[in-house]
């Protein structure tokens, strides 16, 4: 693109586009970065620069850029029929094979699909959905949701509250009633030197603490992401999961995983339910399901909490025009049969993740780096002002990480920042050059934002 006409374009965009998650006055100033192309694991901004992605978008594009079969079964799709609604007793072909796939695919007897145009949607309707569940058994006050201080659910306004983010909570006014959070499991942060595996069952039982002290008969769910992603690569000890089941168990409270990012393949498992080895009763999915080509979510329910809802739920009040659209459907059945017939989840979990753990722990012997951690495809460097003190942080967090990100970009490398952690979730399909390709990059940025920052 040349000069003018990109100027031109930041300048339109600062007038009129409302960036999320932004302070727009700074970015309006700034002026944004306008990406043109991808390929793979790369992306090109409007300047020509080839940027290696090693945040895969936004936690979504699992099976790389570029793949014309789905830009294909959009078009194909498009043309026989764009559009139709899920409402008067009506569907289409694509969205049914997808709720099977779907079916088929999660764990356990998770088999009955209600679908969004996002996670927070998904989110949404799991909020409503589950109440509505209790309240035809005649539980009406077990509407409860416990969440996670610091989680992401989300953006709207059921989203956010079962979020923890404090700074959403701010805007708006949330949370919404009945919604309460305990502390997430977060071991580099306060775990000290405790055991990770009793640790793992100290923050487990924090829900334990919070059902007993709200009472069983008022908590419906507990909503949890296998992996905290947003807030920065929290990964929970072994015991942490397995342990949270046992007590949703033992006071009837329904177990609900945001999949949102560690459903298709990020963990190296299909999710990351699995890589953890528990069963949700309720799973919330969207980006890797059509690996961000074309928005979709869903909420996903067991037998039990969908046989009530069908048996005596009565009508469902809740519902988008575009439900089950026949569009997103084909784009994500065409994403499906890639990461199925080409392998892309084995070929990250036996040939990535490995090599990418021992490349990324060299990453954790910088100077910078106080914790180098990673599940799978996942991970997250944190940034610290002395290495051998654990747990403490830079001043005014989140400077440094942004330091380190933005001298990374300049290197030709996507990493992003929460605080001063550096967060990866590369594409599923990036190879062991293009790891190897990350770790200089990465390398060089920590040693020039070390050098910055006189260290
Ligand atoms: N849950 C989790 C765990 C997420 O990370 C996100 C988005 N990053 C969402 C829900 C919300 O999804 P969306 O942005 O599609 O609404």
């Amino acid at each position: 693109m040349d000069h003018k006409t990109l100027e031109h374009l930041q300048h339109l965009d600062a007038a009129h586009h409302l960036h999320p998650f932004n302070d727009n006055a700074a970015l309006a100033a700034k002026g944004t970065r306008i990406l043109t192309r991808g390929e793979g694991c790369y992306v090109w901004d409007a300047e020509g620069h080839k940027l290696l992605d090693a945040f895969a978008g936004l936690w979504c594009v699992n099976i790389g850029y570029g793949r014309a079969e789905l830009g294909d079964a959009a078009a194909t799709q498009m043309r026989t029929l764009a559009y139709y609604n899920s409402f008067f007793q009506c569907t289409t072909e694509p969205t049914i094979r997808l709720a099977a796939e779907i079916a088929e695919l999660t764990p356990g007897d998770l088999n009955h699909a209600f679908f969004t145009n996002s996670g927070s949607e998904a989110n949404d309707t799991i909020l409503r959905l589950v109440r509505h569940f209790w309240a035809v058994q005649d539980q009406p006050r077990k509407n409860i949701f416990i969440g996670r201080h610091d989680g992401y659910h989300g953006t709207t306004m059921a989203g956010a509250s079962l979020g923890g983010m404090k700074g959403m909570h701010k805007q708006g006014g949330l949370p919404i009633p009945d919604i309460h959070h305990i502390d997430p499991p977060y071991p580099f942060g306060d775990a000290g030197d405790m055991d990770p595996e009793e640790y793992g069952l100290l923050a487990a039982r924090r829900l334990e603490d919070k059902i007993l002290e709200l009472g069983p008969e008022r908590v419906a769910a507990f909503i949890g992401e296998p992996i905290m992603g947003a807030i920065g690569v929290y990964i929970p000890p072994r015991s942490y999961w397995p342990e949270i089941e046992r007590i949703c168990r033992k006071y009837d409270v329904l177990l609900v995983a945001d999949e949102v990012i560690c459903g298709f393949g990020r963990t190296g498992e299909w999710f990351g339910s699995q890589y953890f080895g528990f069963q949700p009763d309720v799973m919330t999915i969207a980006k890797g399901i059509t690996s961000g080509y074309i928005p979709l979510g869903a909420a996903i329910f067991n037998d039990r909490v969908a046989g009530v809802l069908a048996a005596q739920g009565g009508e469902l009040a809740h519902g988008c025009t575009y439900s089950g659209h026949p569009v997103c459907a084909a784009v994500a059945l065409e994403n499906l049969r890639i990461l199925r017939d080409e392998r892309v989840v084995e070929h990250a979990r036996v040939d990535i993740a490995p090599y990418l753990a021992t490349r990324w722990a060299e990453l954790g012997e910088h100077r910078l780096v106080g914790e180098a951690r990673i599940a799978g495809l996942m991970g997250a460097l944190e940034l610290v002002p002395d290495k051998r003190r654990r747990g403490e942080y830079f001043p005014g967090r989140g400077k440094v990480g942004a330091l380190c990100r933005d001298i990374a970009l300049r290197h030709g490398l996507i990493l992003r920042a929460t605080y001063d952690a550096m967060l990866l979730s590369p594409p599923l399909v990036i190879t062991r050059l293009q790891v190897d390709e990350l770790f200089d990059k990465a390398w060089k940025a920590l040693d020039e934002c070390a050098q910055a920052l006189g260290k």
